[in-house]
């Protein structure tokens, strides 16, 4: 996984140091822009990955669809994904945005303010949550903060008619765990009728879930797993992918130094906003990236 580096920090004071007293210097812009732009493209490859499901290959860039998301789209019948939009701010969402949101930079269930993260969760206002708690209550609340504007929406349903088509299917065919004979999703468990192998669906799915998910790529034939390709987007993975979809946009549009340096700056003016995000493209501790934007914005 060739992820592009964050920007060096000491890059970007530069390239404002030089701004400031009028002077655009090309090399710089270029260096700076054309690495955001190359990391932008990693969080929205990444951001699509948790969206569709479908896992670029590291060799060949061909899709691979992942099992696990199938699974979960046709076998529980009703998580399947529908787009919406928040009645707040409009902007067009997965429920699971709103989840990654929270997961990745977790805040608190009552205030939004960030929590301090140790052996467990901790906001100002006193609320404080196990990691186990706080992960089982984002994945079951009903109401959770639009990742771009932050006021509660919530959880869409299923549109009518996919609800019936749900209903209809809702015995897909599975291969059993254990001799890999045809299985079915029944009265709550998984029951294999080649081997008579039977067990509660919710363990099975759950035991789905922890195996590390083997991606073979048909296209030239490279294997690797789940759990690695997903720990080498660490720091690439947020709810809100919009600004770097944005910078990707303009970026390549830009035609002048002035150009240049506006888009850059719109976009370190956009991470100043939103604090989270701002490690995912600048190398340095969060603190001190935040006195640089800090010091930018003024
Ligand atoms: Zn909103
Ligand atoms: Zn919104
Ligand atoms: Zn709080
Ligand atoms: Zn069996
Ligand atoms: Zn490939």
């Amino acid at each position: 996984m060739n992820w592009t580096p964050r920007v060096k920090q000491i890059k970007i004071r530069r390239l404002y140091r030089y701004a400031k007293i009028g002077v655009y210097d090309d090399i710089l812009l270029h260096d700076i822009g054309w690495q955001l732009y190359d990391r932008c493209c990693d969080i929205v490859t990444v951001a699509d990955v948790y969206r569709y499901g479908k896992v670029p290959c590291p060799q060949c860039q061909s899709q691979i669809q992942r099992q696990i998301d199938i699974l979960s789209s046709s076998g529980e019948g009703g998580t399947k994904e529908y787009w919406f939009n928040c009645p707040h701010c409009s902007k067009r969402l997965l429920w699971r945005d709103c989840r990654l949101d929270l997961r990745i930079n977790p805040r608190c269930l009552t205030c939004d303010n960030l929590l301090q993260v140790s052996d467990k969760y901790q906001c100002n206002c006193g609320k404080s949550w196990t990691k186990k708690a706080y992960g089982q209550s984002v994945r079951t609340r009903v109401r959770l903060p639009c990742p771009h504007c932050r006021n509660l929406v919530r959880r869409p349903e299923a549109p009518l008619k996919e609800k019936k088509a749900i209903r209809q299917n809702y015995s897909p065919t599975l291969s059993c765990p254990k001799c890999e004979g045809t299985a079915f999703h029944r009265n709550g468990n998984i029951e294999c009728i080649d081997c008579n192998y039977i067990r509660r669906w919710k363990a099975y799915r759950k035991s789905l879930k922890k195996k590390d998910e083997k991606l073979s790529c048909v296209n030239c034939r490279y294997e690797f797993k789940w759990q690695e390709w997903r720990k080498s987007t660490q720091t690439l993975r947020t709810g809100n992918p919009k600004p770097a979809r944005d910078f990707v946009k303009k970026w390549s549009a830009c035609r002048t130094s002035q150009q240049r340096m506006i888009q850059i700056d719109s976009l370190m003016q956009t991470l100043h906003g939103r604090g989270p995000l701002a490690p995912l493209f600048i190398d340095s501790g969060e603190s001190k990236i935040r006195q640089m934007l800090d010091d930018l914005a003024s």
